[in-house]
């Protein structure tokens, strides 16, 4: 059973939470496929607050539908330390369109302020606790995807979509 985290949003009187979430998350058909991964508790609960949706790998200028890409022998912070690479399972690099679209998302977070992301679980971008292998045989390892592991490395808070309890303040 996955442990669960709790995602407060408990604004103070004249403070904006804004949070990041994975545009697929809330049906948007980015996913490489070019189908989503609509969760409708996140839809419910985000709907009338502070949310910006983001796709990392659109945003460092993927198409979609594209090939699906894991990251070779290593996590997100290897990624971004240039230590490994992610592949897609045609054989092509696509590194440099992950890391771009990473620092995207980094740079919308900050121009807008978002201080929490709600990412799509074993993304090899979006993938917070753990990730597939690189192998593409469905095994999975710890670590984070790129996006993920570079959210994390600048303060904001990232939750796994599959790993937290929402907490209502009303
Ligand atoms: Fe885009 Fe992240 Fe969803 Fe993948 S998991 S489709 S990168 S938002």
């Amino acid at each position: 059973m996955a442990r669960k985290l709790l995602l407060y949003y408990v604004p103070l009187e004249g403070v904006i939470i804004i949070i990041l979430i994975s545009a697929c998350l809330l049906g948007v058909n980015c996913k490489y496929n070019g189908k989503n991964n609509l969760n409708e508790e996140i839809v419910e609960y985000f709907k009338d607050k502070n949310i910006i949706p983001v796709c990392p790998e659109q945003l460092g200028g993927l198409s979609t539908p594209r090939f699906s890409s894991e990251i070779k022998n290593g996590d997100g912070q290897d990624v971004l330390e240039g230590t490994t690479k992610v592949m897609n399972n045609s054989g092509n690099d696509v590194t440099e369109q992950f890391i771009k679209g990473a620092y995207e998302t980094l740079r919308l977070a900050q121009t807008l302020g978002a201080t929490k992301a709600v990412l799509k679980a074993r993304s090899p971008s979006c993938g917070v606790g753990e990730i597939y292998n690189g192998n593409f045989n469905g095994t999975l390892i710890e670590g984070d995807g790129v996006t993920a592991a570079l959210l994390k490395s600048k303060g904001i808070e990232v939750y796994n979509d599959e790993d937290f309890l929402f907490y209502i303040y009303e």
